[in-house]
């Protein structure tokens, strides 16, 4: 168990005998939360993070299903480097190139991080490695209390100048200058701060699962767009690949060769690794092994407002989008890094650093870029969903063409590294 509950650390002032009081606490410690404790770890503030599950412990044989690709912008960023100087990182994949091509057509689009002049296009981690990279970070800081596993029975949104209260299951109280929703796409920070958040459902399924593949993954992410969406075989570190394919709910009869979620599930191991491969039109030859097999729903969403006084959502619980081009992840870690640059400034010039004046600056940048990266998803999968010969001649032409004009060709690279 990782409770440090009963470690305080924070130079807390208590708001009364019963409350301990914080400076910002963040409900939610998975990876956007944990960044966002990392970014304020050793700054003037006094911080906890509640999170309610323990972390999903690291097999030593073989990697988790769930991963992450970690862009550059991520990468860079001082919490995370200072994350990435554990141990753990040996379970990271550096990957240097990108390939991506379109079943139904010839267009095709290969990135090289030798091209661009830089060492690598990102990092490919298993979720639950990250997180406890960005935990070990957080648990040597002195001014960080880390929750866990604790469940939450109520909280009192309150502006800034009264404090919110969180009241956990053991009875204990916390108080927040500012409280952070970093609590996932069913936030509860959201739902009780009365934010909107519009969800729709693409009605497709992530089958998430990892293979070993006859050739090598070349530290390349795969990805290929059918009807359906995309596969993406992405590499990791013990020369594996994790694969996440995009399939619709229901069968769509007018689309050959497409088949369901749950048609794919229901194939015995034999079976799907066959379709697997001939999918990717055998990129990476036969498919050797296969872990178990997971489902997850594909959605869209967008909270109307990421802020209010004393109040901030960030990562899924302020927007989630589709995993084609992995950037959901990365863009709650933006979130966390701009949100922490901004009450971090606006403290050391003695600024109101929880007030909404402060806040909408964090709100204007990134609002904007959530929602830009959410239509874009949303457009490519649409384009790429389309079964009308002209849209396909389009596409193909579309592809080939950014990968023949290489300004066009780097400004698609730089929006996907997050540089
Ligand atoms: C199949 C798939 C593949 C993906 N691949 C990529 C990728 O390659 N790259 C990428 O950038 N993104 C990817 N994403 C998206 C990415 O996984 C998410 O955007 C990201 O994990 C969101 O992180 P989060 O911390 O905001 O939310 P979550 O991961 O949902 O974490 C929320 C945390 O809050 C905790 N919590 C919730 N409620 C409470 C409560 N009341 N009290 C205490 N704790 C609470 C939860 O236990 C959890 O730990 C993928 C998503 C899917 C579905």
């Amino acid at each position: 168990m990782t409770d440090a509950s009963s470690q305080p650390k924070a130079a807390q002032d208590a708001v009364s005998d019963s409350v301990r009081g914080y400076d910002v606490v963040i409900v939610g410690g998975g990876i956007v939360g944990l960044s966002l404790a990392c970014e304020l770890a050793g700054s003037e503030f006094s911080v906890a993070v509640v999170e309610r599950n323990e972390l999903k412990a690291i097999s030593e044989n073989q990697p988790d299903v769930r991963v992450s690709a970690i862009n550059r912008f991520a990468l860079s960023r001082p919490a995370l480097a200072e994350a990435w100087q554990s141990e753990l990182a040996q379970r990271t994949c550096m990957y240097d190139r990108m390939f991506v091509w379109d079943l139904t057509g010839a267009g095709q689009i290969a990135f090289d991080s030798a091209e661009l002049g830089i060492s690598n296009l990102g990092a490919i981690v298993e979720n639950n490695v990250l997180q406890k990279m960005l935990l070990d970070v957080v648990l040597k800081a002195d001014n960080i209390n880390y929750l866990c596993p604790q469940e939450i029975t109520s909280i009192e949104y309150r502006s800034t100048a009264e404090h919110s209260i969180i009241t956990l299951a053991t009875g204990e109280k916390l108080s927040a200058e500012l409280l952070v929703g970093a609590d996932g796409l069913r936030s509860r920070v959201r739902e009780i701060a009365d934010i909107p958040h519009s969800r729709k459902d693409y009605k497709q399924q992530g089958l998430v699962c990892n293979v070993t593949t006859s050739e090598s993954h070349q530290n390349t992410a795969w990805q290929c767009f059918m009807p359906s969406g995309p596969l993406a075989f992405l590499p990791l570190y013990d020369g594996s690949s994790s694969i996440v394919w995009s399939l619709d709910d229901v069968t769509d009869a007018a689309t050959e060769g497409a088949s369901s979620a749950a048609e794919k599930m229901a194939l015995d191991d034999e079976a799907f690794k066959q379709a697997l491969a001939e999918a990717s039109e055998f990129k990476l030859g036969e498919i050797l092994t296969l872990s178990q097999r997971y489902l997850f729903p594909l959605t869209h969403g967008h909270a109307s407002d990421y802020i209010k006084p004393g109040l901030a959502l960030i990562g899924d619980a302020a927007h989630n989008i589709h995993p084609l081009a992995g950037q959901g992840a990365n863009l709650g870690i933006a979130d966390a890094a701009t949100l922490a640059d901004i009450i971090i400034a606006a403290k050391k010039a003695g600024r109101q650093w929880s007030s909404q004046h402060t806040l909408a600056k964090y709100q204007r940048q990134r609002k904007g870029a959530n929602q830009l990266m959410e239509a874009s998803m949303t457009g490519f999968k649409e384009l790429f969903g389309n079964n009308n010969a002209m849209v396909s001649e389009i596409r193909n032409a579309g592809l080939s063409l950014v990968d023949n004009l290489p300004a066009l060709k780097y400004r698609v690279i730089r929006q996907a590294l997050g540089v």
